[in-house]
C-alpha cells in the first residue's frame, strides 16, 4: 500500500501526538505510525499522572512550561475533561540548584517564593528539615492527568484528519525526495519524517547514520493512598540525600493517591525487552527514603507503574533537523509536562533552541549512564 503525506511522524507518544496536532493545524497532511499504540506499558507517555512545574534552572524550560499550562487548559476546554490539577510545588535540596531555579523562573517572568526551614515545614508538614534547610514554593505546578491528556490530544489529532496507524512498526526509512517510510503494512512517502520514537529513537536514527547518545532506562512510580493530601503541593528534591540516590519527586493525583518516585531511572533497559512488572526492591528503596525524610507520610500503596524513559548526557531534549529527518527525542524523564507546547517546537522542523541541538558540545563524544538522575 502506498500513500503520500507532507510529514510522517514515527511515534504517537506525547512528542509525536503534539507534533501531529500542530502540523495538522498548520494545514499539513500528516501520518503517524506507532508500533505499540498509545497506552502500552512499554512506552514513556503511559501512566496515570505526570508532574508539572515551571521550576527549572533555565528560562527556556520555564517559558515552555508556562506555555504548556496555557495549552493544556485550552485542551481541557476543548475536551471538557480535567487534565491539570495545580496545587503548587515545594523544591528543596541543593542550595546552588535552588538559587539557579529561582533566578531562571524570575528571568522568565514567573513567581517563586523562598522558604526558610519554618516555611518548608508549613508547606510540607511531613518533611523532616534541619534549621539551615531552605526551599522554594511556586504555584504554577502540580499534576497532569496524563492518560486523560493523551486521550484529549489523540482525539484532537483524529478530528484533524491525521492518519494514525497503530499498532504498526516502522521497519525502515529511506531518506530522499520524498523520503520513504516502510512499515510492517505499508509504504509512506513524505517530505519530512519526524523521529519521535521515545526509547527506540536511538536505534532508528543509527540506521540513518545520525548518532546521538540516548540511554533508555526503566522508572517506577508509586501511588500512596492519601486522599487527605489531594490539595497539598507537589515536591521536588534536588541532588538527593547525599547517598548518591538522586532526588525524589511527587504530586497529588485526584482519585488515586499521592504519586512519589525517584528522579533516577532504575537501570539500563533494552527497549525490546518486555520488563515492566513492578519491582519490590524499588519500592523498598522509596520507603527507606520516606523513613528518613517523611516518617509520618502514609504508606498504603494504591498502584505502582513502571515505564521507560530516555536520558541524554546533559538532561536536555533533542529537537533538531538532519536533511529530511526531524529529531524529537531524548525526553530525559521530564518531557511530558510540556505536552501540547512540544508541538510548535518540533513542527517548525528546525533546531528548536541551542540547548536542544543534536551536535551541542555537551553531547558530542559523551555517553550517559542509564541511571543518571534528572537534573533539569
Ligand atoms: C515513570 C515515569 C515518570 C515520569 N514522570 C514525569 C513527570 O513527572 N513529568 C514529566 O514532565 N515527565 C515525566 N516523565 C517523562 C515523560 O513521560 C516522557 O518524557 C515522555 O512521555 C516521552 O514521550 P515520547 O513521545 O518521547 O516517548 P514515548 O511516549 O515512548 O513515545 C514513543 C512512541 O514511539 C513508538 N515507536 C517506537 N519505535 C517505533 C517504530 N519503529 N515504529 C513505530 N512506532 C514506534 C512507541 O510505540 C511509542 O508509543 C516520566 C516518565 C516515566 C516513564
Amino acid at each position: 500500500m502506498h500513500s503520500a503525506f507532507d510529514v510522517a511522524v514515527v511515534g504517537a507518544g506525547i512528542f509525536g501526538l503534539a507534533t501531529a496536532a500542530e502540523l495538522a493545524e498548520r494545514g499539513k497532511r500528516v501520518a503517524i505510525v506507532d508500533r505499540f499504540g498509545s497506552g502500552h506499558p512499554a512506552t514513556s507517555s503511559t501512566g496515570r499522572s505526570r508532574g508539572i512545574r515551571i521550576a527549572y534552572d533555565h528560562p527556556f524550560y520555564v517559558t515552555l512550561a508556562m506555555d504548556a499550562i496555557r495549552r493544556w487548559r485550552a485542551l481541557e476546554d476543548a475536551s471538557g475533561e480535567q487534565i491539570l490539577h495545580l496545587t503548587g510545588q515545594v523544591d528543596f535540596g541543593l542550595d546552588s540548584k535552588l538559587a539557579a531555579i529561582a533566578a531562571a523562573v524570575r528571568e522568565a517572568g514567573g513567581v517563586i517564593d523562598e522558604l526558610d526551614a519554618a516555611g518548608l515545614s508549613r508547606k510540607l508538614p511531613h518533611l523532616l528539615s534541619a534549621p539551615e534547610d531552605k526551599g522554594l514554593f511556586h504555584a504554577q505546578a502540580g499534576t497532569v492527568l496524563s492518560d486523560t491528556g493523551m486521550a484529549a490530544l489523540k482525539a484532537k489529532v483524529l478530528a484533524q484528519d491525521v492518519a494514525l496507524f497503530e499498532p504498526e512498526r516502522v521497519v525502515a526509512i529511506e531518506p530522499g525526495d520524498p523520503t520513504l517510510v516502510v512499515t510492517e503494512k505499508r509504504r509512506i512517502h513524505a517530505e519530512t519524517v519526524v523521529i519521535a520514537a521515545g526509547p527506540w529513537s536511538g536505534a532508528l536514527l543509527d540506521q540513518l547514520g545520525i548518532v546521538v547518545p540516548l540511554a533508555p532506562s526503566i522508572a517506577q512510580v508509586t501511588f500512596i493512598a492519601a486522599p487527605e493530601l489531594v490539595d497539598q503541593p507537589g515536591i521536588g528534591e534536588w541532588g538527593g540525600d547525599g547517598e548518591g540516590l538522586g532526588g525524589v519527586y511527587g504530586h497529588p493525583v485526584p482519585g488515586i493517591g499521592y504519586k512519589i518516585a525517584f528522579s533516577t531511572g532504575q537501570k539500563g533497559w533494552s527497549p525490546d525487552v518486555a520488563e515492566w512488572q513492578a519491582d519490590p526492591q524499588e519500592q523498598a528503596r522509596l520507603f527507606a527514603w520516606l523513613d528518613r525524610r517523611m516518617p509520618e507520610f502514609p504508606r498504603q500503596v494504591r498502584l505502582t507503574q513502571r515505564h521507560p524513559w530516555t536520558m541524554t548526557p546533559d538532561g536536555d531534549f533533542i529537537v533538531d533537523r538532519a536533511g529530511p529527518i526531524v529529531l524529537a527525542c531524548g525526553c530525559s524523564g521530564h518531557a511530558f509536562k510540556f505536552g501540547p507546547a512540544l508541538g510548535p517546537l518540533v513542527a517548525d522542523g528546525k533546531q528548536a533552541h541551542p540547548l536542544l541541538a543534536r551536535d551541542r558540545t555537551s553531547l558530542t563524544g559523551r555517553t550517559v549512564a542509564a541511571d543518571d538522575a534528572i537534573t533539569r
